[in-house]
């Protein structure tokens, strides 16, 4: 049977294995894919663990996608270009990086029927999620990227990667200049209950608003656009279950389908 992880810290609250033993019993493959909490500095050592016991593939969540993308030995163009890797894997020695943020969130993003070409988007955060999913947001061909964060200097990094003129950094209070179609928060500043500095002229009723956290209740991100009138609020369990499959398929060769496992983890929720 091949073995797989999830590395993160924290990691209790993690779907993954849920996920990807549902895909597993979907296609008729025995795997076994557990999760593991990671003491920050060890890291690598418990990849290099994992390997030496002949461990298959990772994936990896906050805050080590960034150190995963350093201990790569090949990566995948979209892992190039995001500087942060989600999905290790491993093939006679060597590590393997991809990132399957990206592809996972616009998937969820035009399942839940938002138009992304000619729209007007901003990412906050500047971390290993924000930096995953550019390239695919670009890709899409919007109007305007704007990227805010708190450490503006981490955005206009993630700006100076990227040709494309039509990508920008800001702090969160000058963003209410803009007018936005859709608007992503990648920060894990719900995670702590915090909510978000960005002015309130930011969220229209024309705007969608998305954060990649999920949980029983809504973030307090999409609790505070929901009271603006935000045109819809969506959560990030979408962009799990996708990017989930986009890693299965990449270790399997084989693509799950996600609408099962997305009903049974929603109904979970409740
Ligand atoms: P990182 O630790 O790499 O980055 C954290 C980001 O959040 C940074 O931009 C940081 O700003 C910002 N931040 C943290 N606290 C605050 C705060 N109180 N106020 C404002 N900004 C804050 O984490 P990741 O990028 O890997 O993950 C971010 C979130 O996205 C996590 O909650 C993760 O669970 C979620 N996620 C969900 C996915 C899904 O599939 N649904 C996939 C990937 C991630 P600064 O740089 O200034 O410190």
């Amino acid at each position: 049977m091949d073995h797989y992880r999830v590395y993160g810290n924290p990691i209790e609250q993690s779907k993954s294995p849920t996920i990807h033993q549902a895909f597993a019993k979907q296609t008729q493959q025995e795997i076994c894919y557990e999760k593991e909490l990671v003491q920050l500095q060890q890291f690598s050592e418990v990849v290099s663990q994992f390997i030496k016991q002949g461990g298959k593939g990772a994936n990896v969540t906050a805050p080590f996608k960034e150190q995963a993308y350093k201990l790569c030995d090949h990566l995948s163009e979209r892992a190039q270009l995001s500087g942060a890797v989600n999905t290790l894997s491993f093939n006679n020695g060597a590590i393997f990086g991809d990132n399957t943020d990206g592809v996972g969130l616009v998937q969820d993003l035009l399942s839940n029927q938002v138009v992304l070409r000619n729209s007007r988007i901003l990412l906050l955060g500047a971390g290993g999620a924000a930096k995953g999913v550019v390239s695919s947001l670009l890709a899409q061909k919007p109007d305007l990227l704007i990227i805010a964060n708190r450490t503006q200097a981490k955005a206009q990094f993630i700006v100076d990667q990227y040709p494309e003129e039509n990508i920008q950094s800001s702090l969160y209070n000058e963003v209410a200049k803009y007018h936005f179609d859709l608007i992503i928060n990648a920060t894990s500043a719900g995670l702590t209950g915090d909510s978000l500095p960005i002015p309130n002229q930011a969220i229209t009723t024309n705007t969608v608003c998305y954060d990649m956290v999920y949980g029983k209740q809504l973030t307090p991100f999409l609790v505070h656009s929901k009271a603006l009138g935000a045109k819809k609020v969506i959560d990030g369990l979408g962009m799990l279950v996708s990017q989930a499959a986009e890693s299965f398929a990449i270790w399997r060769g084989i693509k799950p389908s996600t609408q099962e496992i997305m009903k049974q983890l929603r109904a979970e929720l409740q």
